[in-house]
């Protein structure tokens, strides 16, 4: 029977994860806390892992909180543990070593895993990049300067091809939809990016779709869907992730697209749990749809929340954010902030910033719904602080 001192047990130690842990020790929260990890080792931080980790040998991802910091935080760590079950009526966990851990409240935090590229499961030379050690596995594939052939134009691929072409390697992204970013971002904002990439030698080949390899064990080619060859020593697949979920399977929740919660980021058919970062399906109350977001930030928007609502029970607003991402591609920082599905989107160029400094606002009729800046983040900045109060007002005269 689980008791009020049953532990506050956090699944997944990524940025979402120790997130939660810190925002409950920052509240004051002094009850026990777990936070459960398979990966072994200092927690570390995603974002460097696509970008410097790549470029420089010396280079690892930074810890989320260093050895001081974790002894301060008093969480009982269990790094290199994976959670295989969970049952909701004992309200425990089961761990791949047949340990059963009790929880309190529960934070989901188990993150997105990369989509696979299935034609081309059967080759070596094929990369997918989520952790430090898949990074280190492409670091020292770059080594011996291969071609390189990055398969989707999403942020991650493109963050990818231009570590690559930093090194000097040959990069060619190819992108199965019309354009780049096509879920991301407006058309305007994708044909910057693309621009960027051809400055710099990064071939970009859209609205084919990779259907197969040629070689015997190691990928030595592509076969493109309009039957093209296209040689490569080293692929790196980019397709987008799927929510790490299969843990939940046998435990009756609603895990079809992330783990279900409500606009208040509780999970639903489990009490006093909630799911934050990557592998939350939330209900976004401005617009009633179901959404799961990928971006660093929203991770720790979204631990804070659940943080808040363990510590005080009281309901709290709904969850809002206003959806910031960045990315660093070929030496420019690209920020965006809001909606990206806009009726029209303007660009400018910001008077004072440096000759790659662009912002495109987005509009939906006569309202700012977003903005993408290319070197410009005080002019996203302003527009961000904008999109943020906006929105709380309009939640003030809702309520
Ligand atoms: C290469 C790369 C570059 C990125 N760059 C940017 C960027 O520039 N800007 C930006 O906004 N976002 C970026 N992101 C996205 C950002 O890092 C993610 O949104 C963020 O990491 C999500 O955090 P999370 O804690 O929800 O999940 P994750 O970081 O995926 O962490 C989930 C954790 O759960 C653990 N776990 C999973 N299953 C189990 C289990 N069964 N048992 C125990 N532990 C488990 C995993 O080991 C992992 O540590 C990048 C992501 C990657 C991969």
């Amino acid at each position: 029977m689980n008791s009020a001192n049953t532990p506050v047990v956090v699944v997944g130690a990524s940025v979402a994860g120790m997130r939660v842990a810190q925002a409950l020790r920052s509240r004051g929260y002094d009850r026990p806390v777990v936070l459960i990890d398979r990966e072994n080792g200092t927690p570390y931080d995603k974002p460097a892992l696509s970008k410097a980790v790549l470029t420089s040998p010396e280079t690892n991802p930074p810890a989320l909180l260093d050895e001081v910091g974790l002894r301060a935080l008093d969480v009982d760590l269990r790094a290199g543990t994976t959670v295989t079950g969970l049952d909701p009526t004992a309200r425990h966990l089961v761990t791949s070593d047949g340990e059963r851990i009790a929880f309190g409240p529960l934070v989901i935090a188990t993150g997105s895993a990369p989509r696979r590229a299935r034609p081309l499961d059967r080759f070596g030379g094929v990369h997918y990049l989520r952790t430090w050690a898949e990074a280190e596995a492409i670091r020292s594939a770059f080594a011996s300067r291969p071609r390189v052939v990055v398969v989707g134009g999403g942020f991650i691929g493109g963050e990818v091809a231009s570590s690559a072409r930093q090194l000097g390697l040959d990069v060619t992204i190819v992108e199965a939809g019309p354009r780049l970013l096509g879920r991301l971002m407006p058309s305007e904002v994708a044909k910057q990016v693309a621009q960027m990439h051809g400055e710099h030698s990064v071939r970009v080949v859209c609205g084919r779709s990779v259907v197969g390899g040629y070689g015997t064990t190691e990928i030595e080619a592509l076969e493109l869907d309009d039957g093209t060859r296209l040689p490569a020593d080293l692929v790196i697949v980019g397709i987008g992730t799927t929510p790490v979920t299969t843990w939940l399977e046998d435990a009756g929740l609603s895990t079809t697209e992330g783990v279900r919660c409500d606009s208040e980021l509780a999970v639903h058919g489990l009490r006093s749990a909630w799911a934050v970062g990557d592998v939350a399906a939330w209900t976004d109350a401005a617009t009633g749809r179901v959404r799961r977001t990928e971006h660093w930030t929203t991770a720790r928007e979204q631990a804070s929340y659940a943080a808040n609502a363990i510590v005080d029970p009281a309901p709290q607003r709904p969850f809002r954010t206003t959806g910031y991402v960045w990315s660093d591609q070929h030496g420019v920082r690209i920020q965006h902030v809001g909606e990206a599905d806009a009726t029209t989107t303007t660009r400018s160029q910001p008077a004072g910033g440096d000759e790659r400094g662009w912002l495109f606002v987005h509009h939906r009729g006569d309202d700012v719904v977003g903005a993408t800046a290319f070197n410009a983040p005080r002019e996203l900045l302003e527009i961000r602080r904008r999109l943020a109060d906006t929105r709380n007002e309009a939640q003030e005269v809702a309520q």
